[in-house]
């Protein structure tokens, strides 16, 4: 019987691999399969090009048919590898929560250059939905004095996030808890006291989900993704809450869909922030939203409300 792996090259399963994939519809099907080989074969980017001549282990080629085999029925390459980066940063994933994207990473860019604008120091930092952790590790990495309080609804992902809290070394500064959005901080009497609060919050609509890419609705998790009929329930609840506990002058920045700019940006005014403003993702989609609440009373004025007058919608 012919061994599985016989006569084969690292290159001829990397070609297989890549025609497997691109059969299945997947546009990164070259990248994917290297990447996919690398794992399997236990080799980093220049390792595996240097051995491309050569045969792959018995084990490697099994891997690999396994990995391409489930890549084919598009479930996410960092799933399959449960890890992925962000921030530069190794952050392991399941199922349980949403794989961190490269335009997430603008939340980072943007609260790092709010707070140097504005010449701010952040002591107290929110995550509200947390999910991997991946911003909670990030932004403890890149506040080396701030208190970081990550928290999410889902008991499994907050699991995962401490996994990647602690394997990234800032378990003493991020505290992982459980709770719908504010909830947690509200039992923490963290009221008026954060300094800044970030989120990844669902906000796809609710009809649109089963319309993006199959690795997205076919293996992530919905309520990570579920944003309500018009994909902005949880993000105005985002809104209220941050009002509540940020602390005046306080930023709130978070991911919002391509199309949510002028939405969230109303919002964000009728809620009472000032300096409101979206900035781009690498595609130059409209990404984050960032948003200020104002020092002293001016924070309860709405755009209508006279001085000294109650707003009426707080
Ligand atoms: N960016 C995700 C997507 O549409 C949505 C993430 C989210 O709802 N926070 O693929």
């Amino acid at each position: 019987m012919r061994r599985s792996g016989e006569g084969l090259t690292f290159q001829d399963l990397r070609e297989r691999g890549t025609s497997v994939l691109r059969d299945s519809g997947i546009p990164e099907a070259p990248r994917d399969a290297f990447l996919l080989l690398q794992n399997a074969a236990g080799l980093d980017a220049a390792g595996l090009l240097a051995r491309l001549d050569q045969p792959p282990s018995d084990n490697a080629v099994a891997l690999f048919r396994g990995f391409v085999a489930r890549r084919a029925e598009r479930e996410p390459a960092a799933m399959i590898l449960g890890r992925t980066e962000f921030w530069g940063i190794p952050i392991r994933v399941a199922p349980d929560v949403l794989i961190p994207r490269p335009e997430t990473e603008g939340i980072v860019e943007e609260a790092l250059h709010l707070s140097a604008r504005d010449g701010v120091v952040i002591r107290t930092i929110a995550d509200i939905g947390t999910g991997s952790g991946c911003l909670a590790v990030a932004l403890a990495a890149e506040f080396p004095d701030a208190r970081i309080f990550a928290a999410d609804i889902s008991g499994s992902a907050l699991d995962l996030a401490r996994t990647n809290v602690e394997a990234a070394g800032v378990s003493a500064r991020v505290r992982v808890i459980e709770g719908d959005l504010f909830e947690p901080m509200g039992s923490l009497s963290l009221e008026g006291g954060i300094d800044l609060v970030v989120s990844n919050p669902p906000y796809v609509r609710r009809g649109e989900i089963d319309s993006l890419a199959p690795e997205v609705s076919r293996w992530e998790p919905r309520a990570a993704l579920d944003g309500g009929p018009d994909g902005l329930s949880v993000i105005r609840r985002l809104i209220e809450g941050a009002r509540r506990f940020l602390r005046p002058g306080g930023f709130l920045v978070f991911e919002i869909g391509h199309d949510q700019g002028q939405g969230v940006l109303g919002l964000l005014e009728r809620s009472g922030f000032v300096d409101g403003a979206v900035a781009p993702d690498l595609a130059g989609l409209p990404r984050v939203a960032a948003a200020r609440r104002p020092e002293g009373n001016a924070r309860l004025a709405s755009p209508g409300a006279r001085k000294g007058q109650e707003c009426s919608v707080c």
